[in-house]
C-alpha cells in the first residue's frame, strides 16, 4: 500500500478557513492514501505556554487563559458548522484534564507539567481535522498518537524510542488504512512507556511526519506552509528571495541544522535514511510540488543564507593565565552538555575559548556559575549569527553593512558570521 503523508503547521489551521483550505488538499488526493500530521492552531502552542507559567508562577489567572483556549476552539468549530455533542464532549474530555492539572497545587516539575498541559493544542486541533473530514463525507479515523509513538522521559525534548515505536506506528496506520483513506494524527507530541505525554521540542511536527514516513515506508513526506518552498533566505526578513526547486538531504540537513526555521532540524535523517522524498509546499497552491527535498545529485545552489537572531559570545580564559589546554575544553564541554546549550561556533586561541550560544540568559548564568572558579568570562550580547552557504564576496558584504563582525570562519561551502549591529554615527 503506498501512502504519503501530510503535514500542516500551525499557520495552515489558524482559523475556519484555514481548516477548510486544508480539508480541500487532502480531498483532492487522487486515489491515495494518506496520513496527516496536525499541529496546534496558530499561536496556540504560545498561549499554552502562558498557561503554564501562570499556573507554576501562580499568577490566578490560569484558568481563565485555558478557558479562552478552549473558546476560541469552540468558536472555529462553530464557524466550520460542525458543532454538536460528540465534538463537545470530545473537547470537554480534554480540556478537563487540564482543568484538575489547574486546581491542584504544584506537585511535579515543570517541564512534565508542561508536556501535560501544551499537548492538548494538537490533540484538540486534530480532532477539528478530523469532524471536519468525516463531514465532508472522506473516510477518515482520528489516532491518538500517544498509542504508537514512544519516547524516554526527557521532558519538552522526548527522545524518540524507536525499537517499541516502529512496529506500533506501521501497524496502527496500516490497520486504520485498510477502512479508512485518510488517518489525522498529531505533531509534535508522544507518550512514554508510562503513559505520561512527552513533547519533542518546539516546531516538532514536522519530525512526527518524519517519523510516521520512516515507520510506514511512505512514499512521500509533504509538509504545507505559508510560503512557495525552501526559499533563498527567509522571506520575513529579506527582499527579493527565491525558490529552490531542489534540494539534496544533506544541503537540507546543514541549512536547518544552521538554523533555518522552515524545516525542523531533526526531520531530514529519517527521510534520507529510507530515500523518501520531501516536499515543502504552499498551502495556498495546490497545484504547486514547492520545493523537492531528496537524494543528492549534482545541484548548484545560489547563495543560501540562514540567519540565527539573540545570540551571545562567552570567552573564556584562565585564571591563572595558562594557556587553554585540552582538559580544560572537555570540563568546558561537560558542563555546556548537561546544561543542554548548543554551540553553533567555536575558537580558541592561546589563551582564550570563544563559542557562539543561543542567548538563553538563565542558562548562561548557570554556565558562568559553573565553570567561574577556574575561568574568567566575559560575554558579549545582543548578536546575530549569520550563515551563507555558496556564499560569494559580494553577497557577504552585503550581510556585513552597518554591522561589526566579532568573529568569522570561513569553509568552502560555507561562511559564518557573528555580528553586532552598530547604528551609523550621524553628525549632529
Ligand atoms: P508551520 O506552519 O509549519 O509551523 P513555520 O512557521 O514553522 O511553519 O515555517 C514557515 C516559515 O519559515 C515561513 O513563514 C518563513 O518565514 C520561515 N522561513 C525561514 N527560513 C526560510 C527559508 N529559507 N525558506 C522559506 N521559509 C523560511
Ligand atoms: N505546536 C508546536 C509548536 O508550535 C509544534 C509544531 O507546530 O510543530 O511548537
Ligand atoms: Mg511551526
Amino acid at each position: 500500500m503506498s501512502v504519503n503523508i501530510y503535514k500542516f503547521g500551525g499557520a495552515s489551521v489558524k482559523d475556519a478557513a484555514g481548516f477548510i483550505n486544508v480539508a480541500n488538499i487532502i480531498a483532492q488526493r487522487k486515489d491515495q492514501k494518506i496520513g496527516v500530521v496536525v499541529s496546534a492552531t496558530g499561536k496556540t502552542t504560545n498561549a499554552l505556554e502562558e498557561v503554564v507559567n501562570a499556573y507554576f508562577q501562580h499568577r490566578g489567572n490560569s484558568k481563565q487563559l485555558i478557558d479562552a483556549i478552549k473558546q476560541h476552539h469552540l468558536n472555529i468549530v462553530a464557524d466550520l458548522g460542525i458543532s454538536g455533542e460528540v465534538i463537545e464532549e470530545e473537547f470537554n474530555d480534554l480540556f478537563v484534564e487540564v482543568d484538575w492539572i489547574l486546581e491542584d497545587e504544584v506537585h511535579d516539575s515543570y517541564d512534565y507539567l508542561y508536556d501535560q498541559i501544551v499537548s492538548i493544542g494538537e490533540l484538540v486541533s486534530s480532532k477539528i481535522l478530523y469532524h471536519l473530514l468525516k463531514s465532508k463525507g472522506v473516510k477518515t479515523e482520528w489516532i491518538d498518537i500517544r498509542d504508537v509513538l514512544i519516547t524516554d522521559e526527557n521532558h519538552r525534548e522526548a527522545k524518540v524510542k524507536w525499537d517499541i515505536t516502529l512496529p506500533k506506528i506501521k501497524e496502527r496506520v496500516e490497520v486504520a488504512l485498510v477502512e479508512s483513506d485518510v488517518v489525522v494524527t498529531q505533531g509534535f507530541i508522544g507518550s512514554t512507556t508510562e503513559n505520561n505525554t512527552t513533547t519533542l521540542g518546539r516546531e516538532g511536527s514536522d519530525y512526527t511526519a518524519a517519523i510516521l514516513s520512516y515507520c510506514i515506508d511512505a512514499e512521500g513526506m509533504h509538509i504545507w506552509k505559508d510560503v512557495p518552498g525552501v526559499l533563498t533566505a527567509d522571506p520575513a526578513m529579506f527582499e527579493n528571495v527565491t525558490k529552490i526547486e531542489r534540494l539534496s538531504y544533506n544541503e537540507a540537513i546543514e541549512m536547518t541544522y544552521y538554523g533555518a526555521k522552515v524545516i525542523h532540524p531533526k526531520t531530514i535523517k529519517p527521510l534520507q535514511n529510507k530515500n523518501i522524498p520531501l516536499y515543502v509546499r504552499p498551502f495556498g497552491d495546490i497545484t504547486s510540488m514547492g520545493t523537492r527535498i531528496g537524494d543528492s545529485g549534482e545541484f548548484t545552489y545560489p547563495p543560501i543564507v540562514v540567519i540565527e537572531p539573540n545570540q551571545c559570545l562567552v570567552h573564556i580564559s584562565v585564571k591563572d593565565f595558562s594557556f587553554v589546554a585540552e582538559q580544560h575544553i572537555s570540563e568546558i564541554f561537560r558542563i555546556i552538555s548537561e546544561l543542554r546549550l548548543k554551540v553553533n561556533m567555536m575558537r580558541n586561541t592561546a589563551i582564550s575559548f570563544s563559542l557562539c550560544l543561543q542567548n538563553n540568559p538563565e542558562k548562561i548564568n548557570q554556565f558562568k556559575k559553573s565553570i567561574g572558579n577556574e575561568f574568567s568570562i566575559l560575554v558579549d550580547e545582543n548578536l546575530e549569527l549569520i550563515t551563507i552557504r555558496h556564499y560569494s564576496d559580494e553577497v557577504l558584504e552585503q550581510m556585513k553593512k552597518g554591522k561589526l563582525t566579532l568573529m568569522e570562519e570561513r569553509l568552502r561551502d560555507t561562511v559564518q558570521i557573528v555580528v553586532k549591529e552598530v547604528p551609523p554615527i550621524v553628525r549632529k
